[in-house]
């Protein structure tokens, strides 16, 4: 509830919601062609609204807002979510991808609107309009009404009404296509303190810009219907000055017909053909909606999993189906589109006179570069790793967020320094952490260090990166985790893994780990700063001090215990070996020294603090020399066994 309400007690601050949202923020929407989402940047940074409040906000469309109305007569029957699952049943009263015709005349679209399952006709001035029950209807009114949607949705999440927006637009929008986008904010009753554009805001969520040097940019966005790649010159702010950074658009290319609904057909081609052809309109539309929503569902499951299985009731509308569709197919005949993007990326260099070395990074965005054929060919296009640690349909909305926090003065700025501002680590065996970059390194850094396995015949490794000053993985905040999957079987302790730690410029983190011998390998990218605040950084540093001591007990206990459980293991292997080879009072005292050292072991998993480091040196000591015979036997027995040694 914002501060002036009279019924509250407590001596508020007028200026601030009881959850320290200001009292008029400035949100940033990202109005999509197919999702429109909202987000809001404080001291911590952005982070998308969850507007749905049914929905689980961790789940991976958690946010996302289909940009989707019906109507029914004069009203507004549904929006958004409920809309969109409405789709096949009101095909010709839903209106989605109005984005198309915002500030545009109907015969510059007359191809979209004889595709399109609602009515598309020349309202005023020769415009696009979309007509329902006999009502024409402008995108502005349209946009705006999903506008209000996310709005009000926006206002429960912040428990503040929410008044002002940044609003994206695509760079290659023009002024009436802008304009249109203001008036859509104007009927919302929405002040637009900003138009802004859309690589321009991917960018900003990466926080460049923020410092460093002048670069080049280039912002790869496949969405749902169409293509957008933008090349953008960015100049940062000078340090301690009011001005913001330059981002300058050198040039545009792109396709508004390629898109991820292309990739949706790619896998029921021939259906669509088909339904394409169906005389009846309404009918049609309803194949059509039906056949979108399989070859969604198809596509998105393939960018997980290497194989799919689709299965249809087709309603008498479309043949049932049931199909098992592979990743491998799908890539193969989704290429033509994924070469379409590719050469769009070319064009934009050449108008911008690059070449493709000139580029400082590539940018990720939109919900279809999820598909790893995708990532893959941009990377191998531009020769370089992409950005990819910000979720590609929530980048767009996110620096909005930071456009609007930039705008209302509340920038975080303490926390986009040179350096690093918490230690980055990887978690190691039994939960102690393994610090690879310490706090307060300059950006950009390098750090490599090498791991090990701790169970025999591990197929797949785990690693869990993580940040903080304290020694154990619980004390510390948790930044991804990721798996290296596929090393040949080998012993415990044998396999090198190599895990670079990369903290670039922007202060991205990239994590890349190589298993020497079989090559495998794996990575992951995420903006460690993301989610933090000044204080934040400052309690974790009091607190690290607090328990210095303590924790480096533990951390020694906890390694201590990692060793020798191996030693347990190996000594335990000898013994079996040779056990009629030495003497009984032998096997009696390794037995023995086994046991308490595992018993140590077990304490110190159990509670780490309990042990003595210095009890398990001497049990070790112990265990060591009671096993010297066992050692001896061992190497006169392979010596025995080896047929090449008896020549
Ligand atoms: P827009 O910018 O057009 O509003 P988005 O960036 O939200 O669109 O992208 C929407 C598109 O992303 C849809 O075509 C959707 O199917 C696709 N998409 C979302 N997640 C995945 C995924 N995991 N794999 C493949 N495509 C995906
Ligand atoms: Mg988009």
């Amino acid at each position: 509830m914002s501060g002036d309400s009279t019924s509250s007690a407590s001596p508020a601050r007028a200026a601030d919601a009881p959850n320290g949202v200001p009292d008029d923020p400035i949100v940033g929407i990202d109005l999509g062609t197919t999702n429109s989402l909202v987000a809001f940047a404080d001291a911590a940074g952005p982070r998308i609204l969850h507007l749905d409040a049914e929905l689980d906000p961790s789940a991976p469309d958690g946010g996302l807002v289909p940009s989707v109305v019906r109507y029914r007569g004069e009203a507004v029957e549904a929006v958004g979510r409920v809309a969109a699952a409405g789709l096949e049943d009101h095909a010709t009263r839903t209106v989605y991808s109005v984005k198309r015709y915002m500030g545009r005349r109907f015969e510059d679209r007359a191809d979209d609107a004889a595709a399109s399952p609602y009515r598309v006709v020349a309202g005023s001035r020769g415009l696009a309009g979309i007509e329902i029950d006999g009502r024409v209807r402008s995108p502005e009114e349209i946009s705006a009404d999903l506008l209000a949607h996310l709005r009000d949705r926006a206002s429960e999440a912040l428990g503040v009404p929410v008044r002002r927006a940044v609003v994206t637009v695509p760079a290659y929008f023009d002024d009436a296509q802008r304009q249109a986008t203001r008036d859509a904010g104007r009927i919302a009753g929405i002040d637009v303190v900003r138009i802004l554009n859309e690589p321009t805001a991917a960018a900003l969520a990466y926080g460049i810009g923020a410092r460093g040097d002048a670069e080049t940019i280039v912002i790869y966005d496949l969405g749902g219907g169409t293509f957008d790649v933008t090349v953008l010159e960015v100049m940062p702010a000078e340090s301690d000055s009011d001005e913001e950074a330059i981002f300058r658009v050198l040039a545009t290319a792109g396709d508004t017909h390629l898109g991820g609904d292309d990739f949706d057909r790619v896998l029921v081609e021939d259906l669509h053909e088909e339904a394409m052809a169906d005389p009846d309109p309404e009918r049609r539309a309803r194949r059509l909606a039906v056949l979108r929503a399989v070859g969604s569902r198809a596509k998105v499951a393939l960018s997980d999993a290497e194989a799919t299985r689709i299965r249809l009731d087709g309603r008498g509308l479309v043949p049932d189906l049931d199909r098992t569709l592979d990743r491998p197919g799908f890539e193969s005949a989704a290429r033509p589109l994924v070469d379409r993007t590719l050469e769009a990326c070319a064009r934009a260099l050449k108008d911008a006179g690059l070449e493709r070395t000139a580029v400082d990074r590539v940018v990720l965005v939109g919900g279809s570069t999820r598909m790893p054929m995708i990532r893959e060919a941009v990377e191998s296009w531009f020769d370089r790793p992409a950005y990819v640690a910000l979720d590609p349909d929530r980048v767009i909305a996110l620096g909005a967020a930071v456009q609007g926090s930039i705008l209302a003065g509340t920038r975080r700025d303490a926390l986009l320094l040179d350096v690093i501002p918490l230690s980055l680590g990887l978690e190691t065996a039994g939960g102690a952490v393994a610090k690879l970059v310490v706090r307060n390194t300059m950006v950009p850094t390098r750090a490599v260090e090498m791991f090990s396995t701790s169970v025999d015949g591990q197929l797949n490794v785990g690693l869990h990166v993580v940040q903080g000053e304290r020694e154990m993985v619980s004390d510390c905040r948790s930044l991804a985790r990721f798996e290296l999957r596929g090393l040949p079987p080998m012993p415990a302790g044998i396999p090198q893994i190599e895990v670079a730690f990369n903290v670039d410029a922007n202060g991205v983190l990239g994590v890349e780990a190589v298993e020497r011998r079989s090559g495998r390998r794996a990575r992951v990218q995420v903006v460690p700063s993301n989610g933090l605040t000044r204080d934040e950084v400052d309690r974790i540093e009091a607190d690290s001090l607090e328990h210095a001591r303590d924790d480096m007990l533990v951390h020694r206990v906890v390694d201590l215990a990692v060793n020798a459980s191996l030693d347990v293991k190996w000594i335990t292997e000898a013994l079996d070996r040779v056990r009629e080879d030495v003497a009984p009072d032998v096997t009696k005292a390794v037995e023995s020294g086994l046991a308490s050292l595992q018993s140590l072991i077990t304490r110190a998993r159990e509670d780490p603090r309990s042990v003595d480091p210095d009890a398990f040196h001497q049990a070790k000591d112990r265990l060591d020399r009671a096993s010297m015979p066992v050692h001896e036997a061992s190497i006169a027995r392979s010596l025995r066994d080896d047929p090449s040694s008896e020549r």
